[in-house]
Protein backbone atom coordinates (compact mmCIF):
# COMPACT_ATOMS: atom_id res chain seq x y z
CA UNK A 1 0.00 0.00 0.00
CA UNK A 2 0.82 3.57 -0.31
CA UNK A 3 2.66 5.29 3.02
CA UNK A 4 0.42 6.71 4.98
CA UNK A 5 1.10 9.98 7.14
CA UNK A 6 -0.08 10.25 10.87
CA UNK A 7 -2.57 13.21 9.47
CA UNK A 8 -4.07 10.72 6.72
CA UNK A 9 -4.46 7.79 9.20
CA UNK A 10 -5.94 9.71 11.96
CA UNK A 11 -8.36 11.51 9.29
CA UNK A 12 -9.37 7.92 7.44
CA UNK A 13 -10.93 6.72 10.90
CA UNK A 14 -15.24 5.76 10.40
CA UNK A 15 -16.49 4.14 13.11
CA UNK A 16 -15.23 7.06 16.06
CA UNK A 17 -15.84 10.77 16.76
CA UNK A 18 -13.32 12.75 15.36
CA UNK A 19 -11.66 13.47 19.33
CA UNK A 20 -11.27 10.29 19.30
CA UNK A 21 -9.02 9.93 15.70
CA UNK A 22 -6.71 12.33 17.09
CA UNK A 23 -5.96 11.19 20.56
CA UNK A 24 -5.76 7.43 19.60
CA UNK A 25 -2.25 5.88 19.31
CA UNK A 26 -0.29 6.70 16.04
CA UNK A 27 2.66 4.11 15.12
CA UNK A 28 5.70 6.33 15.62
CA UNK A 29 7.74 4.19 13.38
CA UNK A 30 5.10 4.88 9.72
CA UNK A 31 8.72 5.60 8.03
CA UNK A 32 9.79 2.45 8.91
CA UNK A 33 6.75 0.24 8.49
CA UNK A 34 6.94 -2.19 5.80
CA UNK A 35 4.78 -0.26 3.27
CA UNK A 36 5.30 -2.65 0.20
CA UNK A 37 4.03 -5.55 1.61
CA UNK A 38 1.22 -4.17 3.83
CA UNK A 39 -2.20 -4.71 2.17
CA UNK A 40 -3.43 -2.63 5.08
CA UNK A 41 -1.42 -1.42 8.44
CA UNK A 42 -3.13 -2.78 11.80
CA UNK A 43 -1.39 -2.01 15.09
CA UNK A 44 -2.33 -3.05 18.84
CA UNK A 45 -2.58 0.13 20.99
CA UNK A 46 0.70 0.40 23.14
CA UNK A 47 -1.25 2.42 26.11
CA UNK A 48 -4.35 0.42 25.96
CA UNK A 49 -3.86 -3.54 25.52
CA UNK A 50 -7.20 -3.92 24.61
CA UNK A 51 -7.49 -1.36 21.90
CA UNK A 52 -6.37 -2.58 18.35
CA UNK A 53 -6.67 -0.35 14.67
CA UNK A 54 -6.58 -0.85 11.01
CA UNK A 55 -6.09 1.30 7.85
CA UNK A 56 -6.83 0.22 4.47
CA UNK A 57 -6.89 2.01 1.51
CA UNK A 58 -10.53 0.99 -0.52
CA UNK A 59 -11.21 2.77 -3.75
CA UNK A 60 -7.99 5.06 -3.38
CA UNK A 61 -9.52 6.41 0.01
CA UNK A 62 -8.00 5.11 3.16
CA UNK A 63 -10.31 3.66 5.59
CA UNK A 64 -9.27 3.10 9.14
CA UNK A 65 -11.19 0.95 12.34
CA UNK A 66 -10.95 0.99 15.66
CA UNK A 67 -11.30 -2.16 17.65
CA UNK A 68 -11.35 -3.67 21.26
CA UNK A 69 -10.27 -7.14 21.79
CA UNK A 70 -12.08 -8.25 24.55
CA UNK A 71 -9.88 -10.18 27.34
CA UNK A 72 -8.61 -13.43 26.57
CA UNK A 73 -10.86 -16.28 27.18
CA UNK A 74 -11.13 -20.28 26.98
CA UNK A 75 -11.34 -20.52 22.99
CA UNK A 76 -7.72 -18.39 22.35
CA UNK A 77 -6.54 -21.80 24.14
CA UNK A 78 -7.13 -23.95 20.71
CA UNK A 79 -5.84 -23.21 17.09
CA UNK A 80 -7.94 -20.39 15.61
CA UNK A 81 -7.90 -18.87 12.11
CA UNK A 82 -7.47 -15.47 11.02
CA UNK A 83 -10.90 -14.71 9.26
CA UNK A 84 -8.76 -11.96 7.28
CA UNK A 85 -5.59 -13.84 5.87
CA UNK A 86 -6.91 -17.40 7.26
CA UNK A 87 -3.69 -18.30 9.16
CA UNK A 88 -3.95 -20.15 11.80
CA UNK A 89 -2.41 -19.59 15.29
CA UNK A 90 -1.82 -21.45 18.70
CA UNK A 91 -3.59 -18.54 20.64
CA UNK A 92 -2.43 -15.60 18.06
CA UNK A 93 -5.61 -14.88 17.03
CA UNK A 94 -8.11 -12.22 18.86
CA UNK A 95 -11.40 -11.43 18.58
CA UNK A 96 -11.79 -7.75 17.24
CA UNK A 97 -15.08 -5.78 17.72
CA UNK A 98 -15.49 -2.55 16.10
CA UNK A 99 -18.48 -0.44 16.65
CA UNK A 100 -20.02 0.22 13.88
CA UNK A 101 -19.96 3.77 12.34
CA UNK A 102 -22.39 6.86 12.78
CA UNK A 103 -25.76 6.33 14.65
CA UNK A 104 -25.59 1.97 15.22
CA UNK A 105 -22.43 2.12 16.81
CA UNK A 106 -23.48 5.03 19.45
CA UNK A 107 -26.22 2.75 19.60
CA UNK A 108 -24.26 -0.11 21.02
CA UNK A 109 -23.61 -2.20 17.62
CA UNK A 110 -21.17 -3.64 16.77
CA UNK A 111 -19.22 -6.00 14.32
CA UNK A 112 -16.90 -8.87 15.54
CA UNK A 113 -14.34 -10.94 13.52
CA UNK A 114 -11.15 -12.60 14.45
CA UNK A 115 -8.29 -11.66 13.14
CA UNK A 116 -4.78 -12.30 13.68
CA UNK A 117 -3.52 -10.56 17.11
CA UNK A 118 -0.76 -8.59 15.49
CA UNK A 119 -2.90 -7.20 12.47
CA UNK A 120 -0.37 -8.82 10.57
CA UNK A 121 -2.13 -10.57 7.76
CA UNK A 122 -0.02 -9.27 5.06
CA UNK A 123 3.26 -10.01 6.41
CA UNK A 124 1.86 -13.61 7.36
CA UNK A 125 0.75 -14.11 3.46
CA UNK A 126 3.85 -13.23 1.95
CA UNK A 127 5.44 -15.43 4.30
CA UNK A 128 7.68 -12.70 6.38
CA UNK A 129 6.04 -13.43 9.28
CA UNK A 130 5.96 -17.34 10.43
CA UNK A 131 3.00 -18.27 12.45
CA UNK A 132 4.15 -21.50 13.40
CA UNK A 133 4.14 -25.40 12.25
CA UNK A 134 0.32 -26.23 10.20
CA UNK A 135 -0.44 -21.94 9.91
CA UNK A 136 -1.14 -22.13 6.24
CA UNK A 137 -3.23 -23.81 4.46
CA UNK A 138 -1.98 -26.10 1.90
CA UNK A 139 -3.52 -24.24 -0.86
CA UNK A 140 -2.71 -24.35 -4.71
CA UNK A 141 -3.98 -20.52 -5.28
CA UNK A 142 -1.34 -18.02 -6.28
CA UNK A 143 -0.02 -15.29 -3.70
CA UNK A 144 -1.45 -12.52 -5.61
CA UNK A 145 -4.66 -14.54 -5.20
CA UNK A 146 -4.31 -14.90 -1.31
CA UNK A 147 -3.15 -10.98 -1.16
CA UNK A 148 -6.53 -10.00 -2.82
CA UNK A 149 -8.50 -12.25 -1.06
CA UNK A 150 -7.24 -10.82 2.27
CA UNK A 151 -7.68 -7.41 0.67
CA UNK A 152 -11.17 -8.84 -0.07
CA UNK A 153 -12.09 -9.96 3.31
CA UNK A 154 -10.68 -7.01 5.02
CA UNK A 155 -13.12 -4.65 2.88
CA UNK A 156 -16.26 -6.92 3.34
CA UNK A 157 -15.25 -5.98 7.44
CA UNK A 158 -14.83 -2.43 7.04
CA UNK A 159 -18.02 -2.64 4.60
CA UNK A 160 -20.01 -4.30 7.53
CA UNK A 161 -18.91 -1.53 9.82
CA UNK A 162 -19.71 1.43 7.60
CA UNK A 163 -23.24 -0.21 6.23
ZN1 LIG B 1 -4.60 -12.56 9.70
Amino acid sequence: MKPLTEREIRAAFVNCTKGAAKRLSVPRDLAERPWDDLDFLGWRDPQAPDRAYLVIELEGRPKGLTLRCPGPSSWQMRRSMCTMCLTTHGGGVSLMVAPKAGKAGQQGNSVGAYICSDLACSLYVRGKRDAGAGSRLHETITLEEKIERTVVNVAAFVAKVTA
